[in-house]
């Protein structure tokens, strides 16, 4: 099974990811956090951009954040669904989906991402761009934009009609938010075929 944790910088994705991951460790399940963008080549390309330290044009960045998701999901997801593991993921297609269309490319993304194979969960943590950045203190080239977080917060609203998506209260505690995800994973478990 392969959950998606959603939502914007800040919104604790990566808190809930690795909590989820340890609990499902404890509970007996064979559990692999995973994280986009990865830390293979085409990852590695999308923090230079990121970061100035390569020029492209938004168009090409498009194509390597989906190639690099096709790469996470064909090297480091597939293997182990196969070995029936529960797989949660640090981003996945819909960070893809809301950031990309978030930067106007929408009939473009859509397109791509359409190449990308769904989650069976997709969680996502809802919070206004205002705490979620006053959480952080490393800012990068989206951190700093509270203007286009408040974009991509938009497009997220737009897919919460998807029907394997939960939206949750990021503003809540981290343990409170930590219970409802293993409430809804422990259901979802229990209805997925093996
Ligand atoms: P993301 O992966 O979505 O960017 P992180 O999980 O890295 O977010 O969290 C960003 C910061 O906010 C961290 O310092 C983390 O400890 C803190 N944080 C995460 N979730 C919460 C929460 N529910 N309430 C308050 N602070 C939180």
């Amino acid at each position: 099974m392969l959950i998606a944790i959603e939502g914007i910088d800040g919104s604790g994705k990566t808190t809930q990811a690795k909590m989820l991951v340890k609990w499902l460790k404890r509970a007996g399940y064979k559990a692999k956090l995973t994280h986009e963008p990865t830390k293979m080549c085409t990852g590695k390309t999308i923090y230079k951009v990121l970061h100035g330290k390569l020029k492209m044009s938004k168009t090409q960045l498009d194509i390597v954040y989906t190639t690099d998701r096709l790469m996470h999901y064909f090297y480091e997801i597939a293997p182990y669904l196969k070995k029936g593991y529960v797989i949660v993921s640090d981003r996945y297609k819909y960070s893809g989906i809301a950031y990309g269309c978030a930067k106007g490319n929408r009939k473009f993304i859509n397109e791509l991402e359409k190449n990308v194979p769904e989650p069976d969960l997709i969680i996502y943590l809802r919070i206004d761009p205002r705490s979620s950045t006053s959480r952080l203190k490393k800012k990068d080239a989206y951190e700093k934009d509270i203007k286009f977080l408040t974009k991509v917060s938009k497009e997220f609203d737009r897919l919460r009609r998807r029907k394997n998506m939960i939206t949750i209260d990021g503003k809540k505690p981290i343990d409170e938010i930590h219970r409802e995800i293993i409430s809804i994973v422990t259901k979802k478990l229990s209805k997925h075929v093996k």
